[in-house]
């Protein structure tokens, strides 16, 4: 007879005891003498017990079942804390903080000791984040694969209104979300040689790759609760472990560093994330951590696949895998190798299975952006990939001139090999050929992607590029971050929005209820008002809550324009002080975001926006009307704190260039009215909200494109706005650094010479719509109908609705 299972109760008495239990067997403490973190390391282990049930049901479904299952590889997952998300998800929220309470613990302070598992740089990685949670609601298999960074995306501090990077350390204390799978452990190879294996009449046979370096990759898992506990998906990450741990007889000979050597290579592997955002990571590491994780998780996946099913040829059928963006897009040509010189299957069989298999989302347009790795690199390092890449390569190209109407520049830029200059790999390229769908990240994007980087790959598979809007989960950016409105929704409509978001809709009618507006302006108040706290404590910067709470959050970008929005801020400044008497609208302008390490403008414009807070924050002229405050350290948590406080938010891209943007969605969702571009996807939300709801200005698109191709004259624009003129030059002069009166000239020239970012080109139309922002700002009823209308109508935005899609348009996988 099997016996019987454990089963867990979860009421608030019997959670209060399993914490006690935790804390004692498993921490090893006493409540007399725990710490604050012995508390949340017990408490997320006593709910963490109570997951596990559905987890190993899960799985086991999975299996019995034979459902097809989704990898989704990404090198970043921005996961944020994920205490707030597990309990709420599996519906302990309330009796654990009941518990906790009946225990003297406060569940709101042990809360914000979680660390922020901060392993992605922004947009991307965050979306990867959404997606696992989205996945495990909606009920797809899914596994996400990524690596383990000991420490991460940097920890930003200002210093003197410098950014400066330290190490983020949020394993310090442990992470007791993750199980440490030393069994599961692979072995991932780098360098050496490549033999080829013949038969006895000389013929080929098959190719061996021999490594010259070894490194285990090892697994560590986490588990992902969707919303009502219904499914439970797992995280994957890789950490890098030595073959040899110590080389012992050199050790022994005196040499106690050189034997550790391998040690800290493997080390080296998951330590840090490459904070390269949009632009190119030309380090070799980074090459290495991609094949890394890329080859770990495929030896994983085949694995399991050979153990359920044996067939090689049933892969396509029982795993979709993709690949976030181009960064494990060498995963094509290593499920070639294992293919082939593994499981010995021919080329043609080989690379039917690998295209069936891979599904690919592009993230970028940006030229810096699209990943490629020189020749000489790519042999040193993956000898035998090289080989497979241009195996590939020979393939499509015969495909292309075979289709007869290719010329050989269009086959130049089908070709995975860049010939002009150093030779190398174009992995954007890679994971097309290698992919049966392609996907863009807006409508917009997906245009013009199909215009502009994969226009000739386009031509030869026309049927392979597709639309998904991205999306974000309800979950954590309105019932975990706004409990206020979410509480309100619910009094208001019910409960249906919970499990079907888009049911906000019937938010709709109450926009013009003046008793609701009330309660939702008494909400958005509330929220303004934790925000200012925590500026006042962290920043010492006291600001009105009862001022307009405009926000840019998001990497420090020159084609996101945090540049035209300070430019503005000094413009509006010179306005107040010359118009005194005009009933100007009280304005917070809220900043934060990283700027990658050596991205030099980057880097300036944040000291900028310092600069310039400190000038306009103690000049008793504007005091009360403007200020400006830079928020260090932008990650998930803070997010979680500034979207729901903002009135206005920032998505001013210079047109063409943001591909979606999912920062503009929870905005919308927190209900602030977007100021914005006609870019990524809030092109689709203007379309969603209305035309009377948004704040739309400026170049289109087509239009960045046609003026920078009949030779934009910056010069000639700055000359006809005397606000922008004046506004430049006192920036570029000095005024906001009199200690360094140069400091900006460069900067500032830049828009003059060349403006690439198309800054002077949209100033006035942004300064237009800004004061029309004013206006309905001044109009407080007016102003909050439309805010609830923006709530109301982006429950399209959910990452479930983006997940469906993609389960059954690109994966397969039925609902
Ligand atoms: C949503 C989010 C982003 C993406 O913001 P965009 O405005 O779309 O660039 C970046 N970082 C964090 C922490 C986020 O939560």
């Amino acid at each position: 007879m099997a016996p019987e299972l454990p089963t867990l109760q979860s009421d608030p008495k019997s959670l209060a005891a399993d914490i006690l239990n935790v804390l004692r067997y498993r921490v090893g403490k006493d409540p007399s003498v725990a710490t604050p973190h012995d508390w949340l390391t017990a408490a997320i282990k006593a709910v963490r017990d109570r997951i596990i049930d559905q987890w190993i049901e899960s799985t086991k479904e999975t299996y019995e079942h034979g459902k097809k299952r989704v990898y989704y590889l990404s090198l970043e997952f921005l996961i944020g804390r994920l205490m707030r998300d597990a309990f709420s998800n599996i519906g302990l929220m309330d009796d654990m903080r009941t518990a906790l309470a009946s225990l003297g613990v406060d569940i709101d302070l042990i809360a914000t000791l979680e660390p922020d598992a901060a392993l992605g740089n922004g947009g991307l990685g965050r979306l990867a984040a959404c997606f696992m949670e989205s996945m495990a609601t909606v009920g797809v298999p899914g596994h996400g694969y990524g690596i383990r960074y000991v420490n991460g995306m940097f920890r930003q501090e200002i210093h003197d209104g410098w950014q400066v990077e330290l190490p983020e350390t949020w394993l310090d204390h442990g992470n007791p979300w993750e199980f440490e799978r030393r069994e599961r452990a692979f072995e991932i190879g780098f360098g050496g040689a490549v033999e080829s294996i013949t038969d006895k009449s000389g013929r080929l046979e098959r190719h061996v790759w021999k490594p010259q370096e070894r490194v285990l990759a090892v697994a560590y898992d986490t588990p992902v609760v969707g919303w009502r506990g219904n499914r439970v998906n797992t995280l994957r990450l890789w950490s890098g472990f030595p073959v040899d741990p110590i080389l012992l007889s050199r050790f022994n000979a005196g040499d106690h560093i050189g034997a550790l050597a391998e040690s800290n290579k493997a080390d080296a592997l998951s330590r840090v994330l490459y904070p390269a955002d949009s632009s190119e990571a030309g380090q070799e590491l980074r090459l290495r951590q991609e094949y890394f994780f890329s080859a770990a998780s495929l030896q994983d996946i085949l694995q399991r696949h050979v153990s359920a099913y044996g067939d090689l040829s049933l892969l396509p059928e029982k795993a979709a895998v993709h690949l976030n963006d181009t960064h494990p897009a060498i995963a094509v040509a290593e499920l070639m190798r294992l293919l082939m010189d593994i499981h010995g299957l021919d080329f043609d069989k080989a690379w039917k299975i690998t295209r069936g298999t891979f599904a690919y989302t592009n993230h970028t347009l940006l030229p810096e952006a699209l990943e490629s790795w020189p020749v000489r690199l790519f042999e040193r390092l993956l000898p035998r990939h090289m080989q497979i890449i241009y195996a590939i390569n020979a393939e499509v190209l015969l495909e292309a001139r075979a289709v007869g109407r290719f010329g050989e520049d269009q086959i130049r830029r089908i070709s995975l090999i860049q010939e002009d200059g150093d030779r190398r790999v174009r992995m954007g390229n890679l994971a097309f050929v290698g992919s049966h769908s392609i996907n863009g990240v807006s409508a917009l994007h997906t245009e013009l992607m199909k215009e502009t980087v994969f226009a000739d790959l386009h031509r030869l598979y026309p049927d392979r590029i597709n639309n998904k809007t991205n999306g974000i989960t309800p979950r954590r950016w309105l019932f975990q971050s706004n409990q206020g409105l979410t509480s309100l929704i619910r009094e208001t409509i019910g409960d249906t929005f919970l499990d079907n978001v888009e049911a906000l809709k019937e938010l709709d009618d109450f926009a013009g209820d003046a008793a609701f507006r009330e309660k939702f302006a008494a909400v958005k108040r509330a929220n303004k008002e934790r925000l200012a706290a925590v500026t006042a404590e962290r920043l010492g910067i006291r600001v009105d809550p009862s001022a307009l709470f405009d926000i840019q959050i998001k990497r420090i970008h020159e084609y996101k324009r945090q540049l035209l929005n300070i430019v503005e801020a000094v413009a509006l400044y010179d306005q107040i002080r010359s118009h005194p008497e005009r009933d100007w609208a009280p304005r917070v302008k809220f900043f934060g975001g990283k700027a990658a390490p050596s991205y030099h403008n980057a880097k300036l414009i944040i000291k900028l926006a310092n600069d310039v807070a400190r000038v306009i924050n103690r000049d008793p002229a504007v005091r009360g009307l403007l200020k400006v405050v830079f928020m260090p350290n932008y990650n998930v948590s803070l997010a979680e704190i500034m979207m729901p406080a903002a009135d206005l938010s920032e998505q001013i891209s210079t047109a063409g260039m943001e591909a979606s943007g999912t920062g503009n969605m929870k905005f919308a969702l927190n209900g602030a009215l977007t100021i914005g571009t006609l870019d990524g996807a809030n092109v689709e939300i203007k379309e969603c909200v209305g035309d009377d709801n948004i704040f739309i200005f400026g170049l289109k698109a087509d239009e960045v494109a046609s003026r920078r191709a009949d030779g934009y004259q910056p010069r000639e624009v700055i000359e006809k706005s005397p606000e922008l003129a004046q506004a430049l030059s006192a920036i570029s002069s000095g005024v906001f650094s009199p200690e360094e009166p140069g400091r900006y000239r460069g900067l500032i020239d830049g828009i003059y010479q060349s403006d690439w970012f198309m800054v002077a080109a949209d100033f006035d139309a942004y300064a237009d719509a800004q004061r029309q922002v004013d206006a309905v700002w001044q109009d407080s009823p007016d102003w909050y109908a439309r805010a609830i209308r923006n709530v109301a109508r982006v429950g399209w935005f959910s990452s479930d609705r983006t997940i469906r899609q993609y389960a059954e348009e690109i994966w397969g996988v039925p609902l």
